[in-house]
């Protein structure tokens, strides 16, 4: 069975740790403390490296840089072909690199290596040859005002960017923050999740070897409350982008207002139903509403965390949602075929066993599935539960574990109500072929993506982003360049009209 598979030696991964130290004008540097922390494998809990550990005081250094290299560096100033050309090239570096990458990406969250080498990596390259692509295409208007006057606005980069990113998609949630600022002309302080600091670290440094100007993109490895919470509160940076939990969000934005007002962007929590009406094909909608919790072990902030499925099918949909799960294929993430690894830390696989225990408790069914699989890492069984009602934690809380709650539901009015009945609005998957009732959904739900008969689909093209609690703002997409830029009027009385 899997989980004595799981009691062997952990596969060796093809990678080397090189950079460990924090990125600040260009050169990889201790911090100034000299403190390090340790990054864990997840399928052994064992330390892979200890990475230096940024305090206020580097969060200083690498402002300092980033606004030496706005203020006086080239890289505003360069033309928008000349920045275009060295994101392109990054993005070619990036790809020769897919595998290493990949590498680091699954040694230190734990993901399926295929899912990093075969979708993720692409899917960052393509990001940023899509923001290249928007780098010589950012203008601003005329403006026909009242008077005799030539008004224009100009779309000026906004300065330094500071960037807070967590653990579940490291290199993604770095191609989305730096993507769109460079592309503007912005230069970076970027924190990483102190789970999974490698992967951007090596990223950065092929951004250099592209021919990045020193000190545009800086690279701080540590903690939240430490450098993160000096990040959102300096002085010196102008604008903060964060991904991660609404609880934290709601810290980094009071921290930003009380500094200096810098403008915040949110990517944050959700809890997003996936919806099953009568007409669907109950197989396929299997398939796609395990693939909407379980997909990166259900550490997604859209994972579709709420199964409504109708009163019609559901009984056959319990059945084979269960039959699903225990068919999932959980192991090494380096070995071939594995559909699910482990969580990434102690602390998130405690949580998500103290909601399996929740679930139970509060009297919903567990088809399948509760417990830890194996021994040692922080792998979870694959679990079902059926027969949640709204009311329980399971139903209201993000679990971001491999835990999928089916309720029933009976007319769409009702199963409208109850979706939207949440502090949540990031996403929501709708099944079924009745275009009226997919249009009907579609318009009623109050979430910034709605997914009908696909789920997860992340183009870069495509704006993601929360209604309520899920967050301000978008992300990708043309959207996402608003996030970077400020609009100057400039206003010229015409002499001879
Ligand atoms: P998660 O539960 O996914 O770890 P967090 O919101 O705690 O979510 O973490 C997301 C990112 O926010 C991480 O980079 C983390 O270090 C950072 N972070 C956590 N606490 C703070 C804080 N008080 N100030 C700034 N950043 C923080």
């Amino acid at each position: 069975s899997t989980a004595t598979a799981l009691e062997e030696e952990p596969i060796k991964p093809a990678v080397q740790v090189e950079h460990t130290q924090l990125l600040i004008g260009g050169k990889f540097v201790d911090a100034l403390s000299g403190k390090t922390f340790p990054t864990l494998d997840p399928r052994t809990g064992e330390v892979i490296a200890h990475v230096a550990e940024g305090h206020s005081e580097d969060v200083d250094r690498a402002v300092a840089a980033a606004r030496k290299a706005f203020d006086q560096g080239p890289w505003p100033k360069m033309t928008a072909y000349e920045r275009q050309r060295i994101l392109l090239r990054a993005a070619d570096l990036l790809e020769k690199h897919n595998d290493e990458l990949a590498a680091l990406e699954t040694w230190d969250n734990g993901k399926p290596y295929e899912q990093s080498a075969q979708i993720e990596i692409p899917m960052l390259v393509r990001l940023f040859r899509y923001y290249a692509g928007w780098a010589d295409k950012i203008h601003g208007m005329t403006v026909p005002a009242d008077g005799q006057y030539h008004v224009q606005t100009l779309h000026e980069p906004i300065g330094v960017a500071g960037q807070i990113i967590p653990w579940n998609f490291p290199l993604l949630m770095f191609a989305w923050k730096v993507g769109p600022a460079l592309a503007c002309g912005n230069t970076i302080v970027l924190k990483t999740a102190e789970q999974t600091p490698l992967s951007a670290l090596y990223a950065a440094k092929l951004f250099h070897e592209a021919g990045l100007p020193e000190g545009v993109l800086n690279v701080v490895s540590g903690f939240g409350p430490t450098a993160g919470a000096a990040l959102a509160s300096h002085m010196d940076v102008d604008k903060l982008a964060f991904t991660g939990s609404t609880d934290t969000g709601k810290v980094v934005l009071e921290l930003a207002a009380r500094s200096n007002l810098k403008p915040v962007t949110l990517e944050l929590g959700g809890k997003s139903p996936f919806i099953v009406c009568e007409d669907a094909d109950v197989d396929q909608a299997v398939e796609l509403a395990h693939f909407a919790l379980f997909f990166n072990q259900g550490q997604c902030c859209c994972a579709g965390s709420r199964t409504y499925v109708h009163e019609r099918v559901y009984d056959e949909f319990v059945e084979k949602a269960k039959a699903r799960a225990l068919k999932r294929i959980v192991g090494d993430p380096f070995k071939s075929g594995i559909e699910q690894g482990p969580q990434i830390d102690s602390e998130q696989f405690e949580k998500i066993l103290k909601y399996i225990r929740s679930g139970v408790q509060s009297g919903a069914t567990l088809e399948t599935g509760g417990d830890r699989l194996g021994s040692k890492g922080f792998y979870v069984q694959p679990t079902v539960f059926s027969n949640v009602e709204d009311g329980m934690l399971i139903a209201k809380e993000e679990i971001f574990g491999p835990v999928q709650s089916i309720l029933k539901f009976k007319d769409l009015d009702e199963v409208i109500e109850r979706a939207n009945n949440t502090r949540y609005g990031l996403a929501a998957g709708v099944f079924t072929k009745n275009i009226d009732t997919a249009n009907t959904l579609t318009r009623a739900l109050r979430v910034g993506t709605v997914w009908v008969n696909c789920f997860d689909t992340f183009d870069a093209a495509i704006p993601f982003g929360g209604y309520k609690m899920s967050g301000q703002g978008r992300e990708k997409g043309e959207y996402s360049l608003k996030n970077y830029l400020q609009v100057k009027a400039v206003v010229t009385p015409l002499k001879n009209p």
